[in-house]
């Protein structure tokens, strides 16, 4: 009989943290639950406290969750949303034998000082984002110099065919209706701007330390393939799935065994087309922004995370329109000035300082505010 293995779940109410419970369920007797985490959904995190028996319940808007993260546990699944769970994940890191990420947004921001810290630990970062799921399936660590790149699918989001004309008049409603994934509010506003793919381009940077130059994004509207590794030899190795985020869940859980899911499953025989093109880097400016930000450094990542969460924050609320996300996190790369950022400290201040410059770029009324709707 193999032994149970100890879990917490930050952000247990979310589109990740519903899936992972959904594996957790299908799986009685694999896993205990140590701990799982909520910021204001109280009844959603006493229901999913409830359905996986969770040892401990906490809201953060109200409870720490310093202390109760000293426990020692196998897995921690950081499934909170944006720079709000970076201290968390440090924590996290600290005390778990592995640490399974789906919070991009501090690998982004802190993605060198989360690896340090992860070495210094001795503990194994799993990623879940489908495409880094993907690559950790096929990357061969231990033959690292036999890979030439990595090659990052994007869906294109819903507005992969429109104009950039068309999009300055996109409505909320329209940009949240992504294609192929059901996902929380602001990673479908990301994936319509694609911002998310720029994301992901830096995640993938850190967390497999690869050069920028062997990061290929290539526009996959069917999100079969969920990213590739090419190798010297010129193969191509590719993992591909249903667009269900319980299958990397399962991948990370329990790994490095594989575990059962209840998620859908992809039958070969009914696809009767994979598309592959390359990105439009004039209609979507936020893939060249993450190349941009990567050759200038560590600070200009941070500034780019933070711009677009002050941003898309801006557009959910209706202040903004969607072609005024990426003007102000536009306008607020060209203001951040190269800094040193050695400490989590240090990141956090020059993200507020971000933050604050772009809320006031947009309280200013500078951005294209033509809200449609
Ligand atoms: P959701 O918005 O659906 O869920 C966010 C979770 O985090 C909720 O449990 C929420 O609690 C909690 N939370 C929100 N704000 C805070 C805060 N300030 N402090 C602590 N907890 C907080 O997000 P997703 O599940 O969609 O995404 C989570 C992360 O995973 C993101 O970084 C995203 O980019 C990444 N990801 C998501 C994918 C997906 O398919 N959804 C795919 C790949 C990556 P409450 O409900 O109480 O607000
Ligand atoms: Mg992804």
């Amino acid at each position: 009989m193999p032994q149970t293995k100890t879990i917490n779940i930050l952000g247990v109410t979310g589109s990740i943290g519903c899936a992972a419970a959904d594996v957790i369920a299908a799986n009685p007797g694999t896993f205990e639950v140590n701990l799982v985490s909520a910021h204001e959904d109280e009844a959603g995190l006493r229901e999913a406290a409830q359905r996986l028996g969770a040892k401990h319940a906490l809201l953060t808007s109200r409870d720490s969750l310093d202390a109760p993260l000293e426990t020692p546990v196998d897995v921690t699944l950081c499934a909170i949303s944006g720079m709000a769970g970076l201290l968390s994940m440090m924590r996290a890191i600290e005390s778990s034998g592995a640490v399974a990420i789906a919070n991009k947004e501090p690998l982004v921001a802190a993605g060198a000082l989360v690896m340090a810290h992860a070495a210094k630990h001795g503990t194994t970062l799993l990623p879940v984002d489908s495409e880094h799921n993907a690559i950790f399936q096929v990357f061969d660590f231990e033959k690292r110099t036999a890979i030439e790149k990595i090659i990052l699918t994007a869906s294109g989001g819903p507005f992969r065919t429109w104009s950039l004309e068309q999009m300055s008049r996109a409505t909320l409603e329209q940009a949240l209706a992504h294609p192929n994934w059901s996902m929380g509010k602001k990673i479908s506003i990301d994936s319509a701007t694609m911002m998310n793919k720029a994301l992901e381009v830096i995640e993938a940077h850190y967390l497999f330390d690869l050069a920028p130059e062997a990061i290929e994004v290539v526009i996959h509207p069917q999100s079969i393939v969920h990213s590739m590794v090419e190798y010297c030899d010129g193969s191509l190795l590719a993992q591909l799935g249903a667009s269900d985020m319980r299958t990397p869940i399962a991948n990370v859980l329990n790994w490095p065994e594989r575990l059962k899911t209840p998620g859908q499953r992809l039958d070969v025989k009914a696809l009767s087309t994979l598309e592959f093109e390359a990105p439009d880097f004039e209609r979507f400016p936020a893939l060249a922004m993450a190349y941009e930000c990567l050759a200038r450094g560590p600070y200009a990542c941070v500034a780019l995370n933070a711009a677009n969460e002050v941003a898309v924050e801006h557009f959910l609320g209706g202040y903004i329109g969607f072609a005024g996300i990426l003007e102000a996190v536009g306008y607020s790369l060209q203001q951040a000035a190269p800094t040193e950022l050695p400490t989590i400290n240090d990141i956090q201040k020059y993200d507020e300082h971000i933050r604050a410059l772009t809320t006031a770029y947009i309280k200013n009324g500078a951005t294209q505010t033509a809200v449609s709707g």
